[in-house]
Formats: C-alpha cells, structure tokens, sequence
C-alpha cells in the first residue's frame, strides 16, 4: 500500500490513499481482501478505534465506498463529481462539528470513526466537496505511468503533477531515458 500525503490530518489524502487500495499497477490488484487488510489500512490512516471494530461488513461498505469515491477521480465533469459527492455526504451524514482536541478547535465532519464506512465516507467528501469548490476537477488526476492509474490530488503551484507517487515518477523517468537510448 502506498501512503501519499497525510491520510491521518486530510480527508482528501485519505480519500486518495483509500481509492489506491485498488490499482492497476500491482498484481494482485485488489489491497483489501481480508478483513485484516482493512483493519492494517485503517491503523495506517490513524483510525485505531475503527481498526479495532472492523468487520466483514465493514470491509465490504468501504469498497463500495472505494469505487465511489474513484468515480470522483475519473470524473468528466463537474456536474459527476457533484452528484457522487453530494449522494456521500447526504448518506454519511457529514455535517461539521466543533471538537477541542489539546488547546484547539477542528471542525470533524460526520460520525465518529466507529461508524466506519460512513465515518471515512463524511469525512472524504467533506475534503473533497472543498477541493472541487475551490478548483473544480483541475486537482484530481490519475497517474499517468501506466499501466498505473493510482488517483492523487495535486497540490503542486504549476498543477504539473502527473504520476501518483515517487514510485511511478522514477519508473516513468527510467523509461523514458531507455525510449531515448533507443532512439
Ligand atoms: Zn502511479
């Protein structure tokens, strides 16, 4: 599994680490088989409490959850990713809440973490529905090493990112220096 970001502090990082729980990339594909895989997932995303309460049943609403939230990625326009969004939030009930933690306040969209699917689902959307407000679909890509096409948001000033990781950036770069010695 690969951990871009800060899945732990941003929703839209673990939105895009959740959805790269699927890629193209790896064989086997699929990242969450076993119910353990799904509770390794949600340690690694800082969600103890959840990894913890984890069950089958769980496992199976995060993939539904997971090809959902791809959809967003793969959007071809706006008015897509809204009506995803807009249906995950409604249905997560991610409504923002005030919490102190230490000396300051967050806002936590949604129910806590125990509520597993729904907790990921407000919490994804939530960042996301932020991301499409700010800069409509110009943040969200695919990664552009194939046969990779692991989600990521760009952050970057020039919105130049093209591959999902480090990984895919180094494979892409010794690729093309062989397609040049080639030529
Ligand atoms: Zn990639």
């Amino acid at each position: 599994m690969i951990i871009v970001g800060n899945p732990r502090e941003s929703g839209a990082d673990l939105a895009v680490v959740l959805v790269n729980t699927w890629d193209t990339y790896d064989d086997p594909h699929e990242h969450l088989v076993e119910l353990q895989d799904l509770r390794d997932f949600l340690r690694i995303v800082g969600r103890k409490e959840a990894a913890r309460s984890a069950t089958r049943r769980d496992l199976d609403d995060v993939k539904h959850l997971r090809a959902r939230l791809r959809r967003v990625f793969d959007a071809r326009d706006v008015a897509e990713a809204a009506e995803v969004l807009n249906d995950l939030a409604a249905e997560a009930g991610a409504v923002p809440r005030l919490e102190r933690r230490g000396g300051d306040w967050h806002v936590h969209f949604g129910p806590g973490e125990r509520s597993i699917a729904a907790h990921l689902g407000a919490v994804t959307s939530a960042a996301l529905i932020e991301v499409v407000q700010g800069h409509g679909l110009s943040r969200f890509g695919t990664c552009a090493a194939a046969p990779c096409t692991g989600a990521f948001v760009d952050r970057t000033k020039n919105r130049g990112k093209r591959y999902c990781c480090e990984l895919c950036a180094d494979r892409a770069a010794q690729q093309n220096h062989r397609a040049r010695l080639r030529a």
